[in-house]
């Protein structure tokens, strides 16, 4: 398979490994955005979320903990953005399931997750509301 994170996992792609166990994988994004940005993804490919076998999700996020913690006692990250790109609309370049774990730092100019898009509803919260709600 041509995906680049499976060649990580698969050891055939160089990357700064983290924290590895058996389902998951912490890597230090090549293009970093800050100090210690790191990328948490399961190793079985998937490239949305809505491809991940739930039953891995836990262990995915417990890995994003688990680096977080790690990350602000190695660099003294008081805060972190986490989140991911999920799906082209929404930004993915690489199309296998990945958490960006982003530090911050006090003054370092950057926003929050707000900052990514403003587009006011266009339709009554009510009825976004409504649709949503009431479609389980
Ligand atoms: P996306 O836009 O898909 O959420 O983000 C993909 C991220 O993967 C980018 O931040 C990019 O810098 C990173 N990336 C792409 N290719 C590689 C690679 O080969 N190695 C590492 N470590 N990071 C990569
Ligand atoms: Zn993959």
């Amino acid at each position: 398979m041509g995906c680049v994170f499976c060649k990580i996992v698969r050891g055939e792609l160089p990357a700064h490994k983290i924290y590895e166990d058996s389902e998951t994988l912490a890597f230090l994004d090549i293009y970093p955005m800050t100090d210690g940005h790191t990328l948490v993804i399961p190793k079985l490919h998937a490239e949305r979320l809505a491809d991940l076998p739930p039953e891995l999700a836990g262990k995915l996020f417990q890995t994003v903990q688990k680096v977080t913690a790690r990350l602000t006692q190695a660099l003294g990250a008081p805060a972190f953005n986490v989140g991911f790109n999920d799906g082209r609309a929404a930004g993915q370049a690489v199309p296998h399931l990945h958490f960006h774990i982003i530090p911050r730092f006090p003054g370092d100019g950057g926003g929050s997750l707000h900052s990514i898009i403003h587009k006011p509803n266009t339709r009554p919260l009510e009825e976004i509301h409504r649709l949503i709600a009431g479609s389980w």
